[in-house]
């Protein structure tokens, strides 16, 4: 799926937010029909135009964060839907999902004390466009639509999937609000000082993220932290190319096929220069966090010959993230009850062993663990359950499976998740 780790830097032209334009999508990029292509250019112009969603002195401090999380000083907490959903911007959504993060950060905060603090990111604001591994869906009645994905592109009833340029103009506005509910909360009516909630989504729809980055400086001004995901991080793919000039922190996930060359090719290109006439200082530890997705039992495998070629190539430190949901998903019928619904599940106790592996392995190449993501809300959904298909084919479970995408896990199991990988992290 990866091709080849063998593109001479020297021939990399300059970077700028379009130059991506040359570069393969590798079959992720969203078909929108021809008719709205007027619209889609007048809707990436105005947006263009908009003042920044997050300040660039935010995300310099974001940065820094990063950088302290890949010498072991700070620990990132990354949580939030698989994909949002535009009807989730309400005051009482936001709100659990806020309540959550700050109770899960208090918790690693009680375990690793003062010298490591811990800094809380949300995919929230803008996680509204999804990576699909079939672009077309075929329908019971036979009609076939585009898949859905994401609110910033389509709509997930069947009607709906036709990709609308207007939806990305929502998409800014529902980012704004969930923005302003996060940090108007953060003096709160109880008084305490709550600690600032950054914001992170995929950088997967480059016209968009190309809209919204400031060509002179390179912040995209949408979100602290980007992350590439498994499906488009191809060493010759447009996304890489975009992600390379960002001043953001930028994330590359990991699965389980991925080699110690691409690693290597990954961080070289991220860190490296822009262009061979760049002289400014690049590449700090940190600019780069890898998040390992891949599945229980593999760590073991897979990292031990990445971690030995990062230490042997004197490149800066990335952080490590270990995101335990996305290498553990799996599909159940519903049964009979849900009309034979096939819905998305993981296992609960399935990702807590392969964060404790991932910790494990790093551990021995004296890496710390720098950072969690997972999939979660604060509300009481089914999603994710470790009795599996028999607990999700009860009729008052499915009704409570809501999520647009993967399953997250609810907010008791998300905090009870941080609460077991605490006691990991300081065993
Ligand atoms: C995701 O984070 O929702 C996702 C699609 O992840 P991955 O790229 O790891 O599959
Ligand atoms: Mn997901």
């Amino acid at each position: 799926m990866h091709p080849s780790t063998d593109i001479p830097l020297t021939q990399r032209r300059a970077w700028s937010p379009t130059s991506w334009q040359s570069s393969p999508t590798h079959a992720q990029q969203v078909l929108y029909p021809p008719h709205t292509h007027p619209l889609l250019a007048i809707t990436l112009a105005r947006l263009a135009d908009l003042p920044p969603l997050v300040n660039p002195s935010t995300i310099d401090t974001v940065r820094s964060n990063h950088a302290a999380a890949a010498r072991g000083e700070a620990f990132l907490l990354v949580g939030g839907d698989c994909a949002e959903s535009f009807d989730d911007t309400t005051d009482a959504i936001v709100g659990l999902k806020m309540d959550l993060l700050n109770r899960q950060a208090e918790v690693l905060e009680r375990a690793l004390g003062e010298k490591v603090p811990v800094h809380v990111t949300a995919r929230l604001a803008g996680q509204y466009s999804k990576p699909r591994s079939q672009l077309m869906e075929t329908l019971v009645d036979g009609r076939t639509v585009h898949a859905f994905r994401g609110h910033n592109v389509n709509g997930a009833s069947a009607e709906d999937r036709e990709p609308d340029p207007r939806k990305l103009l929502h998409g800014w506005w529902h980012a704004l609000a969930v923005l302003h509910k996060l940090s108007s909360s953060l003096m709160n009516t109880d008084k305490k000082q709550r600690k600032p909630i950054y914001t992170a989504h995929e950088a997967l729809h480059l016209p968009l993220e190309t809209a919204l980055t400031t060509p002179t400086t390179r912040y995209n001004t949408s979100a602290a932290f980007l992350w590439i995901g498994e499906r488009t991080r191809q060493l010759d793919g447009a996304h890489l190319e975009y992600a390379r000039g960002l001043r953001n922190p930028v994330g590359v996930k990991i699965g389980p096929t991925t080699t110690p060359e691409e690693v290597i090719a990954v961080l070289t290109l991220l860190s490296g220069p822009l262009d061979s006439k760049e002289g400014e200082e690049r590449g700090e530890e940190g600019k780069v966090t890898l998040i390992p997705r891949l599945g229980v039992d593999k760590a073991s495998i897979v990292l031990p010959p990445i971690l030995r070629a990062i230490q042997a190539s004197g490149l800066p430190a990335p952080v490590w993230m270990c995101d335990p949901c996305h290498g553990n998903t799996f599909a159940v019928d519903t049964g009979p009850e849900n009309n034979g619904a096939v819905v998305k599940t993981r296992c609960p106790t399935t990702m807590l062993r392969e964060v404790e592996q991932v910790i494990e392995v790093l551990g021995e190449f004296g890496v710390q663990l720098g950072g969690l993501h997972l999939e979660q809300t604060g509300e009481d959904v089914v999603e994710c359950v470790d009795k599996g298909v028999l607990f999700l084919s009860s009729s008052s479970s499915s009704e409570r499976y809501k999520s647009l995408c993967d399953p997250r896990l609810s907010g008791s199991q998300a905090l009870e998740f941080v609460e077991k990988v605490a006691e990991m992290l300081v065993k």
